[in-house]
């Protein structure tokens, strides 16, 4: 018997949703209502919260430490043969901050507006939204009798918003808890899309983030002074400006283009002026010895990581001025397309008339250490018809959307675990 509950916001706008769904939507609230932002994130909670969720579906949880205080949940669903590959259905736990100011209602009460059907929450997005519709996919494949060939892993990660580093992905894949999952595919997140396709990502841009300093004469502010640092910094950031220029007319151009399809630059950081003592106030009557630049490259597959170097080389190759790199990759890492469990996967979104976009995933996410380890992972996450608002204010998902994802997973879980 399906027992249905009416929720009536105005007199003319009646929604009926059915109990059970009712149940899937609370359960996705209450973790929706649990504070995970970063930084310094207190963890337990949460993991407390998916340990009962493991209890009340009837699987198996652990919960890894490699750095205190940094937990990984490892829900297991046990398969029919323990001697082959298992896959990984990932997400992470941690969110990024929101400021309640700029939102219409508290980030973490999970407001569900039933006028549109939509639930406003951080994370709603990115990503609390797949790692539940996981948990509720393997529930009513259990209620199936389902039981898979292979063995699953519905990890729930920590410090994905921060890089990974620090006792998350990074730590995780290179630890021996790790070589015991025996994974042999895996997802994690991809992006909203605003249309009718979804968006399912293989690779992902690489950051290469850099300073760029110039050294030059001073002296005092009401003279013509030759080679000043702030002249070669400007010739510096005239230069990136002309190349940003050159890849967003790429992007303009050419329709079937995409962000992740071409390079990125943004100036994150500008430094220059003369202090005393490193002090906070400038002597505006000095011209300084240094000026410098800071910024973020996020450089596309198919682009070589080598050119790109070249090029920033050239920007800093006038006298006086040099580049120092906060952090950079020396490889891309993408899961190939023809990969036997990639194209099983894929062929399950076709069986179930999802159409979707293959590309690349414009940022970074924790994908990229399993594709180091030459693992295949596709990026998605079962979201069209919604607009990208991750880490964005008044982050939402529509319930019908986040309910059609459960059944999508069904299918897919179905397909690649055999
Ligand atoms: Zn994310």
């Amino acid at each position: 018997m399906i027992t249905l509950c009416a929720f009536a916001n105005t007199a003319d706008d009646i929604k009926v949703i059915k109990q059970q769904d009712r149940e899937v939507i609370e359960r996705f609230k209450s973790y929706l209502n649990i504070n995970t932002v970063q930084p310094n994130i207190d963890y337990y909670p949460a993991v407390d919260f998916l340990k009962k969720e493991a209890k009340r579906i009837g699987l198996e949880s652990d919960v890894v430490e490699i750095v205190k205080g940094r937990p990984h949940v490892i829900i297991k669903w046990k398969g029919r043969d323990p001697s082959k590959k298992t896959v990984m259905l990932n997400s992470h736990m941690d969110v990024v901050p929101a400021d309640p100011a700029k939102w219409n209602s508290d980030p973490f009460e999970a407001f569900w507006d039933l006028t549109n059907n939509n639930i406003y929450a951080r994370g709603s997005q990115d990503m609390k939204c797949v790692g539940m519709q996981y948990l509720e996919a393997i529930t009513n494949l259990k209620a199936q009798n389902f039981v898979p060939e292979r063995t699953v892993y519905v990890t729930f990660v920590p410090e994905e918003e921060v890089g990974g580093h620090g006792g998350g992905m990074n730590d995780l894949v290179k630890s021996p808890h790790f070589d015991k999952l025996n994974v042999g595919f895996g997802l994690d997140e991809g992006l909203a899309s605003p249309d009718e396709k979804f968006e399912v990502y293989y690779g992902e841009r690489v950051a290469m983030w850099g300073i760029i300093e110039a050294t030059g004469a001073v002296g005092h502010g009401s003279a013509f002074i030759k080679n000043t640092a702030t002249e070669k910094i400007n010739r510096v950031i005239q230069q990136i400006f002309n190349f940003r220029s050159s890849q967003e007319q790429e992007l303009a151009l050419r329709p079937n283009k995409r962000t992740g399809d071409v390079v990125s630059i943004n100036l994150t950081s500008m430094k220059a002026g003369h202090t005393k003592d490193c002090g906070e106030t400038y002597q505006m009557n000095v011209v300084p010895r240094t000026a410098q630049v800071g910024f973020d490259i996020r450089v596309t597959p198919h682009v070589p990581i080598k050119q790109v170097d070249e090029q920033v080389n050239k920007w800093a190759s006038e006298e006086g001025v040099s580049i120092r790199w906060v952090q950079r990759s020396e490889e891309h890492h993408v899961t190939d397309l023809n990969d036997e469990h990639v194209k099983v996967f894929l062929d399950s979104l076709k069986s179930a008339n999802v159409t979707f976009n293959t590309g690349v995933f414009p940022a970074a996410t924790d994908a990229r250490f399993l594709r180091a380890k030459k693992i295949p992972i596709i990026g998605f996450s079962p979201m069209n018809l919604t607009p990208v608002l991750l880490h964005d204010h008044n982050e939402y998902l529509n319930v019908d959307v986040y309910l059609r994802g459960i059944t999508i997973y069904e299918n897919v879980i179905k397909s690649i675990t055999k």
